[in-house]
């Protein structure tokens, strides 16, 4: 049997996570939960916010589902997501956006993939101030970005895009400016698209990106590019599709694999049992997705997107003064895949 960390994570972690696991198990898929503690759960228990057991947890399974996370504001910790990123050496961030029929967004048919390099480029954590008498006169940040950084990344999401039957990959760069890095991302970029050959391949600049995608954002497939320009047009994509309540994300390495809910631990409302888990399930589908667990991946997708279309069985955030909370739409989920 498969074993997955599971981690549950702060706020309202536990209840998403809780109903994601539900609606995976609904669905057939024969899992051994193996759960750890982060965040702040884990300072509370251990003082900790990131314990060997859990990172030897995931280092073991190589496949972890983690509620959001929060990091202590002082006490010295890292941020726990950075710490796995490096970790796992993380390289490869996918968020997708499909629009959700039944949502009150601007485009209908957003249909779309960001693959995100995650460990290099201008947030590599290069940086200083330069102080003259105590003063600080100037700050530098230096990007990093390597040959193999870039092959690893691109190749992603090709592969990516030729396993999910997508049919273009579209480069996001700004190397008319940053001849050097951006420059030889876009290099790399030509170099490899020829070995896909049944996969469209084009470039724009970020600029031209940001207004395309708010113009015609059907324009776009998969698109791939280096961390900071990732980081914005990821949240920009998330944004078309109706944003933080829907949206998950794969963190893929070379040593394990981690699904997130791409919003945070929503303190405001922790504990209320209205927490929207959609994007929690939906890294639950990706999570499957990797697994090769397709047609699980499909149900309950296909559960999901018919809940939020009808409206009826949905959480206040997507449906204002609704009464529906975490736990009833679950169970509706449930209800629907194990059909
Ligand atoms: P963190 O510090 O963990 O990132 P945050 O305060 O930034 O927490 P987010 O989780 O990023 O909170 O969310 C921002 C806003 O969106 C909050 O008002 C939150 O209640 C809302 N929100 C986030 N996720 C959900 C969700 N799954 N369901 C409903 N509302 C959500
Ligand atoms: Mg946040």
């Amino acid at each position: 049997m498969q074993k997955i960390t599971l981690i549950p994570g702060d706020g309202i972690g536990p209840a998403i996570v809780d109903a994601a696991v539900r609606v995976i198990e609904a669905a057939g898929v024969k899992v051994e939960w193996d759960k750890q503690l982060a965040g702040m759960a884990a300072v509370d228990a251990c003082n900790n916010p990131l314990p060997d057991a859990t990172l030897a947890s995931i280092r073991a399974n190589r496949l972890c589902l983690k509620g959001p996370l929060t990091t202590p504001v002082g006490g010295g910790y890292r941020s726990v997501n950075v710490t796995l990123r490096q970790e796992f050496k993380l390289y490869a961030n996918v968020r997708p956006a499909i629009s959700f029929e039944g949502t009150d967004t601007a485009f209908s048919n957003v249909n779309l993939v960001t693959v995100r390099e995650n460990t290099e480029g201008l947030y590599a954590g290069i940086e200083h101030f330069i102080t003259e008498d105590g003063y600080k006169i100037a700050a530098e940040s230096v990007a990093v970005v390597t040959r193999k950084g870039c092959e690893r990344i691109v190749e992603y999401a090709f592969d990516y895009a030729k396993r999910t039957g997508r049919k273009k990959v579209t480069l996001v760069h700004k190397a008319n400016i940053l001849k050097c890095t951006s420059g030889l991302f876009l290099e790399i970029g030509r170099e490899i698209a020829p070995r896909y050959p049944d996969i469209e391949f084009n470039d724009v600049i970020v600029d031209a990106c940001a207004m395309k995608l708010v113009m015609n954002p059907g324009a776009f497939d998969v698109m791939v590019t280096t961390n900071l320009f990732g980081d914005i047009i990821s949240d920009l994509a998330s944004g078309l599709i109706g944003g933080l309540g829907l949206t998950a994300g794969a963190n893929i390495g070379a040593d394990a694999a981690i699904f997130e809910a791409v919003h945070g631990s929503a303190p405001d409302i922790a504990h209320m049992g209205i927490a929207n888990p959609i994007a929690m399930i939906m890294a639950g589908v990706m999570m499957l997705e990797h697994m090769g667990e397709l047609d699980a991946a499909r149900k309950i997708e296909q559960a999901v997107r018919d809940v939020v279309r009808e409206g009826t069985h949905v959480t206040p955030d997507l449906k204002p003064g609704s009464a529906v909370g975490t736990q009833a739409m679950a169970d509706e989920l449930v209800r629907r895949v194990s059909a």
